[in-house]
């Protein structure tokens, strides 16, 4: 198929282009860049002996979306693009609710406009909110504790809607647990602007001593060692999920069709930190520090319905998941000194 990526010189974007390109679709990227750059389109191609295409363009730009669709004769979108951090949504919320909600909709009317209908969507586990029952399955009720998280329902919400008034579209909304992990090829990976939020990547940047040491955000959690439990879910493990998705979608004759894309194993801020140690060989200084606000003490999937209907499993373990982490690392400091 001809594939469209809004976000796909991004994170997972890029993953998934990768992934795509060895399951033989054709794909063009469309992204603003404003959380990406050009660069990591070089390093596409030197992972898939392709040059794909990037358009540099914004979400909420409904005129430049209708001409990337023709020109390129696009069949389906996945659509990643999106603004991700939590503590700016709740900062700047307009930002967030312009960005994700505004980009979506202009992405959608452009889509409906060019008769493309086909389209995946990059969700999150935060629309489960406060954990009322653990492992997660897709019928867990729904909520959000912050504007990014919103952002998310509101856009699932506007896609069931978009999905029972015209049963032609055929959406997957994916509710990715926690990505993290690289690329085998080290080229491409997560290298956030600024300090990272996230767990893993300020992990690989305390082992590059690029910081001083992490923030255990709290350690009285009902949980076994008191830290908080997420389900890490390798990024191209992730991406093999996405090829399954939009395959699954272009054969069923559901509208809408909702997939957790997680492994269904929890781990601690201490087990991540205990596994990027031993596979990795570098220290990682640490000290407890007050919980984070809004975080919840445990969350992960139950990967069930996926398995089921996407014939989808995470296969790579936590190993691999640090292992890949600390070569990104690694490489883009020897890129950077270059
Ligand atoms: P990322 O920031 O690396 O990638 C997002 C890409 O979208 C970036 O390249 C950015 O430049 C682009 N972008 C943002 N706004 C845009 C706009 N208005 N127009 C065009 N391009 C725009 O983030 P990621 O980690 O790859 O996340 C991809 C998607 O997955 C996001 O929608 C995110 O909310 C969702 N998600 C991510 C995680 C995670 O932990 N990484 C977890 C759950 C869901
Ligand atoms: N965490 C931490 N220190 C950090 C970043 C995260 O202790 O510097 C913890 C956080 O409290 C949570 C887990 O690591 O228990 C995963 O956090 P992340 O922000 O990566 O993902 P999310 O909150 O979206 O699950």
């Amino acid at each position: 198929m001809k594939i469209l990526l809004t976000g796909g010189a991004g994170y997972i974007g890029s993953h998934v282009a990768a992934a795509l390109m060895s399951s033989g679709h054709e794909i063009v990227c469309f992204d603003n860049l404003s959380n990406s750059d050009a660069t990591v389109m070089d390093r596409l191609e030197a992972i898939t002996d392709t040059a794909i295409p990037l358009v540099k363009g914004d979400i909420r730009d409904g005129d430049a979306l209708r001409q990337v669709l023709n020109e390129y004769a696009v069949e389906a979108v996945i659509h990643f693009a999106g603004l991700k951090a939590v503590g700016e949504s709740v900062a700047e919320p307009i930002k967030y609710y312009d960005n994700n909600v505004r980009g979506t909709l202009t992405l959608l009317e452009a889509m409906r406009d060019c008769g493309v209908k086909t389209l995946v969507f990059s969700s999150s586990a935060t629309v489960y909110g406060e954990p009322q029952y653990l492992p997660l399955d897709e019928n867990h009720p729904t909520s959000a504790t912050n504007p990014y998280g919103r952002t998310k329902l509101m856009i699932e919400q506007m896609l069931a809607d978009v999905a029972a008034a015209d049963p032609e579209w055929r959406v997957a909304i994916l509710r990715y647990f926690n990505p993290v992990g690289a690329h085998d090829s080290g080229l491409i990976g997560e290298n956030p602007n600024g300090i990272p939020n996230n767990l893993m990547p300020f992990i690989s940047r305390v082992a590059a001593g690029r910081l001083d040491e992490l923030s255990v955000f709290g350690s009285d959690y009902d949980t076994p060692d008191g830290t908080g439990v997420r389900d890490y879910i390798h990024v191209v493990d992730l991406a093999d999920g996405h090829v399954a998705a939009l395959d699954a979608i272009t054969r069923t004759d559901q509208a809408l069709s909702t997939w957790n894309l997680g492994t269904g194993q929890g781990y601690s801020v201490l087990d991540m930190v205990e596994a990027f140690v031993r596979v990795n060989g570098v220290r990682i200084p640490y000290r407890i520090a007050p919980r984070r606000d809004g975080d919840v003490a445990s969350c992960f999937a139950s990967p069930e319905r996926a398995e089921r209907e996407l014939g989808w499993k995470a296969s790579r373990d936590l190993d691999a998941m640090c292992l890949s982490s600390w070569n990104f690392e690694r490489l883009l400091a020897m890129r950077n000194a270059d």
